[in-house]
């Protein structure tokens, strides 16, 4: 039987990387992952597919929008969608095999096969090329993430009524999409089919699409994405999909209470994603689930078992892979004696579509409602030069600081590359900045981030220079 320090199971990006930093702690390190590739949802049917798709239909728009007032005359483009989908996952392959490598380079064990807990400290791994063996660990983590979530009354069929993991990979591009859930998922895939010239629909329950993040930013990004063609039934509950042929119908009762049958070809159900625990065995060795099925645990991120560890999609907090690598690296390193910390407030979140849309820190919103004194400066991105450019005016900056200390609090951003400009608004708040801070720091010209430096200068006292 084979003996490490630490096992883990599922090599998404909470698992793979929390191999890498125990290994670099000296920790013998095995990892467990019962598909034939490593990487997870994140780099097999997450992040990457959909960011390679969604890349790739943006240049499709830009040619067949842009380009003309460029000055650049292309015939028709034409799309050739077998080879979009191989390149997405040529993408993913090279990625997987980047993982495969890293587990070699740190001398991590890497069994193949699904793995269930015997007791406290020992494995079964159900071998993928058949067999069994069993592994002891004097730690476990478990990081099996996350499946989608499936309605009652919408059982995926995976051909017409679908799960993010087949809109990655159809064989067609759809004519008529409808997407149930204008949140992250639904509506980064619905955009890459919309470039591409499906009708999309997007019905969604709650008033507003990517309802978490503060409220601006969805009217702002609904605004952008119906101008692009997109369509919205906002408050509408579905109550039925049903398939008869290639056609898919969907349902829903309205705010008035009506309801209103609305009919495709493809339907994407996008309402979020669940712990997934299956055939992992962990109740009956006594680790905890809390009622949304989810692995309860500690500060520490300590289930109910002290051997047993659990990270990522598969607990509480934000279903991010980013979030996922920092819960990997934290357990690796309290199992190697440290005391590491992850500040949950400054992780940011980000959504593809274009433009992003990213933020960090609190909400208007939330910061209303907790009776903090608060001051807003926004700053919109079609006043600067760097945009007029590139021809992506949609969008805005919007810094929220402390009324009194003028701390940043929050900062969303709406704006081409709003993914990378957040950064600098994890930066300013992990150093706990002023807005004033950010204010007087000089950014390059012509850039994007003049949009946050203007955002800062109208918080700290309504002095923005270009609007
Ligand atoms: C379409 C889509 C787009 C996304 N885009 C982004 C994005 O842009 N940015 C972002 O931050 N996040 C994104 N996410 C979310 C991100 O993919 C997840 O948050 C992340 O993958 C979670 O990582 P994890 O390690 O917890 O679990 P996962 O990545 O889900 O990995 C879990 C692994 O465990 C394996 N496993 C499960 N049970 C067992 C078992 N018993 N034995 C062996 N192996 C097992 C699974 O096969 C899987 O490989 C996206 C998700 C989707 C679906």
């Amino acid at each position: 039987m084979s003996k490490y320090d630490v096992i883990i199971i599922g090599s998404g990006p909470g698992g793979y990387v929390s191999a890498i930093r125990c290994a670099q702690l000296g920790l013998k390190t095995a990892i467990i992952e019962k598909y034939a590739t490593l990487g997870g949802t994140c780099l097999n049917v997450g992040c990457i597919p959909s960011k390679a798709l969604l890349d790739s239909s943006e240049h499709y728009s830009k040619a067949v929008h842009e380009f003309s007032e460029h000055g650049i005359l292309v015939d028709a483009p034409k799309i050739d969608f077998a080879q979009m989908i191989a390149r997405k996952q040529s993408v993913v392959d090279q990625t997987c095999d980047g993982v495969k490598f890293l587990m070699s380079k740190n001398k991590i064990d890497v069994h193949y096969g699904t793995g269930s807990f015997i007791d406290a400290t020992h494995v079964k791994v159900a071998k993928t090329e058949g067999g069994e063996e069993t592994l002891e660990g004097k730690n476990i983590i478990i990081a099996t993430g996350s499946k989608p979530i499936e309605l009652p009354f919408a059982k995926f069929d995976k051909e017409r009524i679908i799960s993010s993991t087949e809109a990655l990979k159809l064989k067609e591009i759809p004519k008529h999409l409808i997407v149930i859930g204008g949140g992250v998922i639904g509506l980064e895939l619905g955009s890459v089919y919309q470039r591409l010239g499906s009708e999309v629909t997007v019905v969604e329950f709650m008033d507003s699409i990517i309802p978490t993040m503060d409220s601006t930013m969805g009217k702002e990004l609904q605004r952008t994405l119906k101008k692009a063609g997109m369509k919205f039934n906002l408050s509408h509950k579905v109550s039925k999909v049903s398939r008869k042929g290639d056609e898919v119908t969907v349902t829903a009762t309205n705010k008035k209470g009506e309801e209103v049958a609305i009919t495709g070809d493809y339907c994407l159900v996008a309402v979020g994603r669940k712990a997934y625990t299956a055939g992992l065995n962990a109740e009956a060795v006594g680790v905890k689930l809390d009622d949304r099925g989810r692995i309860e645990t500690n500060d520490h991120l300590q289930t109910s078992v002290p051997t047993i560890y659990a990270i990522g999609d598969v607990v509480k907090g934000a279903m991010l892979a980013h979030k996922a690598e920092e819960e990997g690296v934290l357990v690796a390193e309290i199992l190697a004696g440290q005391k590491p910390h992850i500040n949950y407030n400054l992780i940011p979140g980000v959504v593809y579509t274009w433009p992003e849309v990213a933020s960090v820190g609190q909400t208007e919103e939330e910061l209303k409602a907790a009776g903090v004194a608060i001051k807003i400066g926004s700053f919109p991105i079609r006043a600067l030069g760097r945009a007029r450019a590139s021809m992506d005016i949609d969008g805005l900056v919007k810094i929220i600081a402390d009324a009194k200390t003028d701390e940043v609090l929050g900062m969303h951003i709406i704006a081409a590359r709003a993914a990378d400009l957040i950064m600098e608004g994890v930066t300013a708040m992990e150093f706990r900045a002023s807005a004033e801070d950010i204010a007087r720091m000089s950014h390059g010209h012509p850039t994007y981030s003049e949009a946050i430096k203007e955002a800062a200068l109208a918080a700290t006292d309504n002095r923005a220079l270009h609007v």
